[in-house]
């Protein structure tokens, strides 16, 4: 047994210091970014927050939606052949849209046809625990079979599996165990990393080796998506705080007068009895579910979402998102916002 001693902080141990800005409104922030990826060599251009794989979040009418706002949709994995034909609007453009598979061979060939059929081109390569050895064999023989698609592979939370997963063939790097709005990974397993560390970590290994990562999960409020950027990660994907929308089409019901929508994780009870027929035996449940109250179109959440990213930038002087984690200074804090009228 070992102990790290160093100290590891989650969004909410950090504040933004705000800094001289010459910028006079948050009109003038670009939050564009263009990458070149690393390994197949493709660039991107759009503002990159993504919209996770999950149900009630990762679905067709969402890509739509986020896509025509410039952001990227992270497809549920369960969508069949059929489903992709028939709910997938042509104007959703494949830039912005990746297919999530897991490492599953039956699975794999399924997603070859869609990929071909629907001239996808990112696949994202999604497995609870990045950890397993087979996982960067399984990155390597996709990368061989698609050289030119742009692959993003995970979750990790340590520089040395992302580097792995980077060199294995990934262009991206999902970031975060644990840390997702609708899991109990940490409770199960006591396993997991305060994902403002991972994020700077991983960040900062994928980047030395000219590959990009992206900040998974944990994020609560815009100011911890600004957060994520300035701790350097090139992507942010949101599951709870896209969910509850129209695009997501969760099952609607009333709770004490009030609209809410069903979400839950994708390793929950709900998910394995929708998906897999129940929860095996030698396995438990890593995820909850849960209600939110109905919040209409996606649109304005993420309008909302996207102004309090350009504030930040305002705030630490940086006119462009690309700047932010050069301006972005943490301090650390006791309290991150004041609660008093916070139920
Ligand atoms: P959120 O933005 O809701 O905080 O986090 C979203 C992320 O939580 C997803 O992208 C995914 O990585 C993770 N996640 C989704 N469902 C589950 C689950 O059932 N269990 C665990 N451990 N993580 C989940």
């Amino acid at each position: 047994m070992r102990i790290e001693n160093e100290i590891k902080l989650d969004y909410k141990d950090v504040l933004i210091r705000p800094k001289r800005s010459t910028l006079k409104s948050r009109k003038e922030v670009d939050l564009n970014r263009t990458y070149k990826f690393r390994n197949s060599k493709q660039n991107w251009t759009g503002i990159p927050i993504m919209a996770a794989n999950m149900d009630g979040v990762g679905t067709f009418d969402m890509a739509l939606a986020l896509g025509d706002l410039d952001l990227f949709t992270c497809l549920a994995k369960q969508y069949s052949w059929m489903d992709w034909g028939t709910d997938l609007n042509p104007h959703t453009s494949r830039k912005r849209i990746a297919i999530s598979i897991g490492t599953n061979q039956n699975q794999y060939n399924t997603a070859k046809k869609i990929i071909d059929e629907f001239a996808l081109k990112w696949i994202c390569i999604d497995i609870a625990n990045g950890y397993s050895e087979h996982f960067a064999d399984f990155v390597k023989q996709v990368r061989s079979d698609y050289p030119n698609h742009n692959i993003i592979a995970g979750n990790v939370v340590t520089a040395d599996m992302t580097q792995e997963l980077i060199l294995a063939g990934a262009d991206v790097v999902k970031v975060g165990i644990g840390p997702g709005s609708v899991c109990t990974t940490r409770i199960q397993t006591g396993v997991g990393y305060p994902q403002l560390s991972a994020v700077i970590e991983c960040a900062d290994a994928a980047h030395g080796l000219g590959g990009h990562i992206i900040a998974d999960g944990g994020c609560t409020c815009p100011g911890d998506v600004a957060k994520a950027f300035g701790a350097g990660a090139d992507f942010v994907m949101l599951g709870g705080m896209l969910a509850g929308h129209v695009e997501g089409g969760g099952q609607e019901s009333i709770l004490d007068g009030q609209h809410v929508r069903m979400f839950y994780g994708m390793s929950s009870d709900t998910a394995m009895n929708k998906h897999s027929g129940g929860v095996a035996d030698y396995r438990s449940s890593e995820g909850r579910t849960v209600f939110v109250p109905d919040r209409g179109k996606v649109r304005d959440t993420v309008l909302d979402i996207l102004g309090g990213l350009r504030s930040t930038c305002t705030y630490v002087g940086a006119p462009t998102l690309k700047q932010l984690s050069k301006c972005t200074t943490f301090v650390r804090c006791t309290q991150q916002f004041n609660g008093v009228f916070v139920k």
